[in-house]
């Protein structure tokens, strides 16, 4: 099988940020769009170490589970003074008990980078890498990657996770201070879901 459309697909996230961008991302196109919450799917453990590896697990593991064509999302912040860190331990920095808490993970980013009195600007990309798998076991991987620099203090409360923190770049703004249309229209995950949508434009 490799058309999609009229077709059920899994978002296989348990992320409500990442959810709600992708199904505005998905607009127009004849598909129905369920999610891991709609089926009660478990998260996997993401034991790789790459964004493509842990996109694969939750993909297949969603598939596996339902019989769909799963589409799955691994991201993170990569920056470089950090030696590309958090990279794909982006939400691990987030963790607390009971949950996780995005503003501790950019104060730790902040933390982490004064404490090697890192110079500016604070380069970084955001890297996304969508997995589509299907029932039979195969799959398609997409990626996308925005460069930008962490900036601090935080600006704007729109969006989701690290976005508060980085500033595309060439822009005045951060993530967090765009609009989704905005943020849709440049992002790391709007570059990967190019690639997805040219691939189901046949
Ligand atoms: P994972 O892909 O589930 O391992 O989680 C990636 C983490 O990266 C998310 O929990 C977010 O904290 C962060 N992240 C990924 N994409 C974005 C984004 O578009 N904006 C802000 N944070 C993001």
């Amino acid at each position: 099988m490799t058309n999609l459309l009229g077709e059920e697909l899994l978002i296989a996230t348990h992320n409500k940020g990442k959810l709600e961008e992708i199904s505005a991302l998905l607009v127009g196109y004849d598909i129905k769009i369920s999610s891991a919450k709609d089926y009660n799917l478990i998260e996997p453990a993401e034991t790789e170490n790459t964004f493509v590896g842990n996109a694969r697990i939750k993909a297949h593991a969603a598939s596996k589970s339902t019989g769909l064509p799963a589409l799955s999302d691994d991201s993170g912040v990569e920056v470089d003074a950090l030696n590309n860190l958090p990279g794909v331990y982006t939400a691990d920095w987030a963790e607390v008990d009971g949950g996780r808490d995005f503003n501790k993970a950019m104060e730790k980013v902040l933390y982490e980078l004064n404490s090697i009195k890192a110079s500016f600007p604070r380069t970084a990309r955001f890297c996304c890498t969508l997995c589509l798998a299907w029932p039979d076991g195969s799959d398609k991987i997409f990626s996308g990657v925005v460069p930008g620099e962490i900036i601090w203090p935080m600006r704007g409360k729109n969006g989701h996770g690290y976005d508060p923190i980085f500033q595309p770049e060439g822009q005045n703004l951060t993530f967090g201070e765009m609009d989704r249309w905005e943020k849709n229209n440049m992002s790391h995950r709007a570059k990967a879901f190019e690639k997805f949508l040219r691939y189901l434009d046949g």
